[in-house]
């Protein structure tokens, strides 16, 4: 717990929220400002800023979680497909936006996208190889 984190706040009760599911580890909850109705947080209940400093077993309990979390989401909003997104701008605990999307919802499927130079992909991809 982090006596400054919102979300911890929230896993306590300290910050009331309408709640979708819990368990010892985990906390589902409504994003207050969802892109779409339903739109619902996963995080795990102990505070870690972010996905990399997660630990693994964690990572691995919270994917399946948010797999269980994605159908009663798609099935509650008769959503036709669930768009599981790590932003790792926002809230600074760790956290999954599961967010129900409609084929006719007007929103972006993807983010606006670039085209390589030439050869810059390879050049990128050295770089994040690390060669
Ligand atoms: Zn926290």
């Amino acid at each position: 717990m982090k006596t400054d984190c919102i979300f911890c706040k929230i896993t306590e009760g300290k910050i009331p929220s309408v709640k979708i599911w819990e368990d010892s580890d985990f906390f589902a909850f409504l994003d207050i400002n969802p892109v779409n109705y339903g739109h619902t947080l996963l995080i795990p209940k102990k505070h870690y800023e972010r996905m990399e400093d997660t630990p693994e077993d964690i990572l691995k309990k919270i994917f399946v979680k948010a797999k269980v979390l994605m159908e009663k989401v798609k099935n509650g909003t008769k959503a036709d497909y669930i768009t599981l997104s790590i932003v790792g701008l926002d809230v600074p605990h760790f956290h999954i936006h599961l967010i129900p999307r409609y084929f006719n919802d007007g929103l972006a499927t993807f983010w606006p996208t670039k085209k390589y130079e030439l050869k810059k992909d390879t050049e990128i991809a050295k770089k994040i190889i690390g060669k």
